[in-house]
């Protein structure tokens, strides 16, 4: 973690460098070309002394422009002249460039990394100080990463987009397409090894080569030989949502996982708990959550308990149409509203996870019950799809959808980039 820290650092303060070296010249006649590159080659020079800092914990910016050669009259004028700059929030820690001249000894110029992609220059003219704001651009491209499951979802995106997505774009691109599939595919128990994914996503990165990941555009997943497309796609009368590849919205009348992927322990991955086993021993599933993770409904329904239930500890049912009952066990609490006879919808946070009832530790229980019986939720649970899409807008979305998938075709893995925006 330390490493990362002091390497996300030295981005900042090259980036710094090089908005530096560019910015800290005077400014230019337009068209004179000639002009601007000796300009910028006497940057270079030791025409210019540079200096970087950051900001220590708990120190105040005066203190700072202090150690960097300003008088407290200047630091004064310095600081008036950042009206763009909240004093209360400036992070611990941020980086300062510090520009003089050779010949002089105050400094001419004072650039403050506000955020990854904010700069903020105090320039100096005489006795005088003016603060300008620089937003820093940020490249938006459109990558396809592709992967095979070896032993979850997590590993997979690892594997193949180590080298070119940072761990949290990584993670945060694994969420992204579990939420595209979560009323088809439980990504934490329905993954095998060999099934595999490619997934199309907009990425951008700023100048300290910070990633975001954006909006994922398209996705296909091979699970056990079937494949499932999504494709997201907007008109008039649909606003961005995914439809599989016959048309039919990738939403359904229940979720395949009454928790959210990304609250599910890694640490488990797709294996079943050591300790408490798989669905044939006790007739349930089990999810390692931390106590207090959000609990949500698997589909709308009418709660039909919600109190001790022995083995369970606090049991919360609910009754859904065509005969379906789920069952949330081992819970610290119920959602407040919670009650017999509360109507419920679908993904509403209707209780917390906990480790009460006959539980070695916080997980929790789940249970799907048709006619009365436990039935193991693969089954009961799989879904073929939801609406299909409106008439009038099925030639559009075969259209996008053919050449989405067809620019997915190829079977290189790892990440590709597929656009420049
Ligand atoms: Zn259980």
């Amino acid at each position: 973690m330390k490493r990362h820290i002091v390497r996300v650092g030295l981005y900042c303060l090259v980036a710094l460098a090089l908005a530096g070296a560019l910015r800290f010249t005077p400014p230019l006649p337009e068209p004179d070309r000639k002009a601007a590159e000796v300009l910028v080659a006497q940057a270079a020079t030791p025409t210019w002394k540079l200096r970087f800092d950051t900001l220590g914990r708990g120190e105040s910016l005066q203190a700072l422009l202090r150690r960097g050669g300003l008088t407290d009259g200047e630091v004064a004028s310095a600081i008036k002249a950042a009206t763009s700059l909240d004093a209360r929030r400036i992070p611990a820690g941020m980086p300062v460039a510090i520009k003089t001249a050779a010949t002089d000894s105050l400094p001419s110029e004072v650039t403050l990394q506000l955020s990854i992609d904010r700069l903020l220059h105090l320039r100096r003219s005489g006795d005088s100080w003016a603060g300008t704001d620089e937003q820093l651009p940020w490249t938006t491209d459109t990558i396809v990463v592709s992967g095979t499951i070896a032993s979850n979802l997590y590993d997979a995106m690892d594997a193949s987009a180590k080298g070119d997505l940072p761990a949290a774009a990584r993670q945060q691109l694994a969420w992204s397409l579990a939420d595209v599939y979560e009323y088809r595919v439980d990504m934490s128990r329905d993954l095998q090894v060999g099934d595999e994914f490619k997934v199309v996503a907009e990425r951008s990165v700023a100048p300290t080569g910070a990633v975001r990941m954006g909006k994922v555009i398209a996705a296909t997943f091979k699970l056990s030989g079937s494949i499932i497309d999504a494709v997201r796609f907007a008109s008039e009368s649909v606003s961005g949502q995914y439809f599989d590849q016959t048309g039919k919205s990738m939403r359904a009348a229940f979720l395949r996982a009454p928790l959210e992927f990304r609250r599910i322990s890694s640490v488990f991955g797709g294996r079943e708990h050591p300790i408490l086993g798989g669905w044939r021993l006790h007739k349930g599933t089990d999810y390692a959550a931390s106590t207090g993770t959000p609990v949500r409904a698997i589909g709308d329904g009418v709660v039909s308990r919600a109190g001790w239930g022995s083995g369970y500890g606090n049991l919360l049912e609910i009754h859904h149409r065509n005969g379906y009952v789920t069952r949330y066990g081992h819970l610290s609490r119920f959602a407040s509203g919670v009650h017999v006879g509360s109507h419920v919808a679908i993904g509403q946070t209707v209780a917390y996870v906990g480790s009460t009832g006959l539980a070695t530790g916080p997980h929790l229980h789940f249970e799907v019950l048709i006619g009365g019986q436990q039935r193991d939720p693969r089954v009961a649970l799989k879904q073929s799809g939801g609406e299909p899409l409106p008439k009038t807008d099925r030639s559009a979305f075969e259209q996008l959808r053919d050449r989405l998938l067809a620019s997915i075709e190829t079977p290189s893995l790892g990440v590709v980039r597929l656009a420049l925006h």
